[in-house]
């Protein structure tokens, strides 16, 4: 009997990379898409792979962590990857391509890759089989009931995300370490006490601030236990003082009293390494928030690892759900890829839709799968997937790779060696997982690009 086929659903950036993964080392695949008989409302091309908003992969810095996550890519010979290469338009230090360039590349090398079918349609029901789930934030609904009868749970909608930073940018002079009423692990939370007129200006910044305009499908209606902090400001002028920045419970060690208002800073990571802003879930645009952000005490230097967004999402609590080869730990046979499991950016999808491609020929092939090593892009993204790259509790809520996902650096790192650092550990960790991958990632590579194989040699 040879190899069973297994089904990717989901013709985006993960199900693309997956599928092509997975048919380049002979795995029958099946990749079935939607469009163009039915679409999400963001999606209107036909092509595979389309790129719903930007067009821009972010930096391609070799010491920025999205930067060292397309290195890897490239390294393993992604197609997502050696596509926009191919498609490439200048963006200074970004990696921003023709979309249309790329998106039909990417069909194109999907049409001629052997081993791999194209069925286009709404799926509705689960097929049988191995199944590769890469139908992403905006899953079609039918689907989406489906999934969430198999994942005993609803799967999330809204996503709200409140901006991370890097602990040491925070200025600790102005930090004190408590609970709210002293409760928890005793000092939890890092906190940035206001007065009132400090609090009155940033109220007064957020109401006049810029937004990004909601898409037509995202209607503006939120829930109320998680509303953008610029929603609120408009509500009243205490409303953010009454919510999440209310001093109650928090005594300043240093002063004995409580302040007008207070940002709470929740530890992100496992090590202490970065902070989100506690209930700053916001629309306003990535400049507006360093720009006000930075006005809060404290934060004058905050280097920002991530910053607020709120969109319609759809994803599953991947650290409780998924085994550590991305299937549902209830039914084996199904996996997750891409940002359905909490990952966020078009080439972290990618990313995960390789790394589940690896997983599932893993599984055919009665191997057990190798997860990324901890210090290398893919391996925080992974971390981030399963968990172990926040503090038990953490809820799961998508992230781009940031280097708050990356286990801490040995020792004392100076701040502006740091990126240094990060990338010099990743280089040497992928050296050996690459060369036990079992693969030619340079012949992948060339098949990614359209050009005859090379050689076989070495990998390292
Ligand atoms: C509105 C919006 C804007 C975004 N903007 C950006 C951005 O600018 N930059 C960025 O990096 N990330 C952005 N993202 C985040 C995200 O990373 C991308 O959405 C990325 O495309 C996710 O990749 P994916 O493969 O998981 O899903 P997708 O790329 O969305 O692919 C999923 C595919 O599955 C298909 N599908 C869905 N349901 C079914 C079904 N039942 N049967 C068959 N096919 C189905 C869809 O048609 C689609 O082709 C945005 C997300 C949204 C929702």
């Amino acid at each position: 009997m040879g190899t069973p086929v297994v089904t990717v659903i989901g013709g985006g950036l993960a199900g693309s990379e997956c599928a092509y993964q997975l048919a380049r080392r002979g795995v029958p695949v099946v990749l079935r898409e939607m469009k163009p008989t039915r679409r999400s409302p963001a999606h209107h091309s036909d092509a595979l792979a389309e790129l719903v908003c930007s067009n821009s992969f972010r930096s391609d810095a070799p010491d920025s962590a999205i930067g060292m996550l397309h290195a890897e890519l490239r390294a393993l010979g992604s197609l997502v990857l050696g596509q926009a290469d191919l498609a490439r338009v200048p963006a200074g230090e970004a990696l921003a391509v023709d979309r249309s360039r790329f998106s039909s590349g990417v069909t194109q090398a999907l049409a001629v890759v052997p081993h791999l079918s194209l069925w286009h349609g709404e799926v509705e029901a689960l097929p049988a089989g191995t199944v590769v789930v890469a139908t992403g934030p905006l899953t079609a609904e039918a689907l989406t009931r489906e999934l969430e009868r198999h994942v005993d749970t609803r799967l999330y909608f809204y996503d709200a995300i409140a901006p991370i930073v890097s602990a040491d940018s925070v200025d600790m002079r102005f930090a004190f370490r408590a609970s709210r009423w002293g409760r928890g692990e005793g000092a939890d939370y890092l906190n940035l006490p206001l007065d009132e007129e400090a609090y009155r200006r940033f109220v007064e910044a957020l109401r006049t601030a810029e937004k990004v305009t909601p898409h037509d499908f995202e209607e503006p209606r939120y829930f109320e236990g998680c509303l953008p902090i610029e929603v609120m400001a408009e509500r009243g002028d205490e409303v953010l003082a009454h919510g999440p920045m209310k001093p109650v419970g928090l005594l300043d060690p240093r002063t004995g009293k409580q302040a007008h208002a207070v940002v709470q800073l929740r530890q992100e990571d496992a090590h202490g390494t970065a902070y989100n802003l506690v209930g700053f879930q916001t629309r306003l645009t990535w400049p507006e928030q360093r720009r006000i952000f930075r006005t809060l005490p404290g934060l004058a230097e905050a280097e920002f690892l991530r910053l607020g967004q709120i969109h319609r999402n759809t994803y599953v609590d991947a650290p409780r759900l998924l085994a550590r080869d991305f299937s549902l730990r209830s039914q084996p046979r199904l996996f997750f890829a891409g940002q359905i499991t909490g990952v966020e950016g078009y080439v972290e999808s990618a990313a995960c839709g390789y790394l589940v491609a690896l997983a599932v020929h893993a599984r055919l092939s009665g191997r057990s799968f190798q997860p990324p090593p901890a210090g290398t892009a893919l391996g925080a993204l992974y971390r981030h997937v399963t968990g172990e790259a926040h503090p038990d509790g953490h809820p799961h809520t998508p992230t781009n790779v940031t280097f708050s996902l990356f286990p801490p650096l040995p020792g004392r790192v100076r701040r502006e060696d740091k990126r240094g650092a990060y990338l010099a550990r990743a280089r040497g960790e992928m050296v050996g997982w690459r060369r036990n991958l079992g693969s030619d990632p340079a012949a992948l590579h060339a098949g990614a690009v359209g050009l005859p194989a090379p050689p076989r040699r070495a990998v390292g």
